[in-house]
């Protein structure tokens, strides 16, 4: 169910207990292969399926697209907001879901760089708001042990614009996606500890623009062994995951 598709009197009918998602995405560089609006397509792609399969036991938040990217503004096109901005934004949006009585929450995020505000609001909104139970899930970690599994490039290779992104796109927006331009793999390294990717993380936090990881390129992993088959294993490992959350929330109240 869509929140923006409903009448107000059909929402004030529906029961409080259902969970409302809300998926922070990215409009930004997804290098020369992939559109601006990747992360965002991923996310709604995810919810689609989620929609699909929970039907009128989820309900869903129009989609916040453009968020924190200003480790991408080295790029053309990128669009990025402050932390601040983020943190009153996307807050407002959920004091409003609190306040028409909804009492679960899901942030799910579909962006490296919404990760640790996302944490922020978590705490606050969560503290605040006591009769609520908040959730933030980013997917490549809900899924983390799944994902594992199918990945087929090796350390780093699973980052941005990657061989798990890539995939994803040659699934949902097949027609987007500039294949002739698809490369090898792109990664800088730094420091051992700092090294990281998207389920492999570093053992300590290092500022890198995406200009430096990617050096220059805009892709941080391998998108050579991107493949539509392996976005529907990738979207089904997600998908089980957050109906799991779903479901689990929806039992607790
Ligand atoms: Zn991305």
């Amino acid at each position: 169910m869509r929140w923006e598709q409903f009448t107000t009197n059909e929402i004030a009918a529906l029961d409080r207990a259902i969970p409302v998602v809300l998926n922070v995405a990215a409009i930004e560089q997804h290098g020369p292969h992939l559109p601006l609006e990747t992360d965002a397509r991923i996310g709604d792609h995810f919810l689609s399926r989620l929609e699909d399969r929970l039907g009128q036991r989820v309900l869903i938040l129009p989609q916040v697209k453009v968020c924190c990217s200003e480790h991408h503004m080295d790029f053309a096109g990128t669009l990025s907001i402050r932390h601040e901005t983020f943190l009153a934004y996307v807050g407002e949006i959920l004091e409003s879901v609190a306040r028409h009585g909804f009492r679960n929450i899901v942030l799910f995020n579909s962006h490296g760089g919404n990760q640790a505000i996302g944490q922020v609001l978590l705490e606050t909104f969560g503290a605040k708001h006591r009769d609520c139970r908040i959730a933030m899930l980013t997917w490549w970690r809900l899924a983390a042990p799944e994902l594992s599994a199918i990945r087929e490039s090796g350390f780093a290779g699973i980052n941005h614009a990657c061989e798990f992104e890539t995939s994803l796109m040659l699934l949902a927006a097949p027609d987007s996606v500039r294949r002739e331009l698809v490369s090898g793999m792109s990664y800088v390294e730094t420091y051992d500890w700092a090294n990281a990717d998207m389920i492999l993380p570093a053992r300590g936090a290092l500022f890198r623009s995406m200009k430096d990881m990617s050096g220059g390129t805009g892709v941080v992993g391998d998108p050579s062994s991107a493949s539509a088959a392996k976005g529907e294993r990738i979207t089904a490992a997600v998908v089980d995951q957050l109906a799991h959350v779903i479901e689990t929330l929806a039992r607790a109240t």
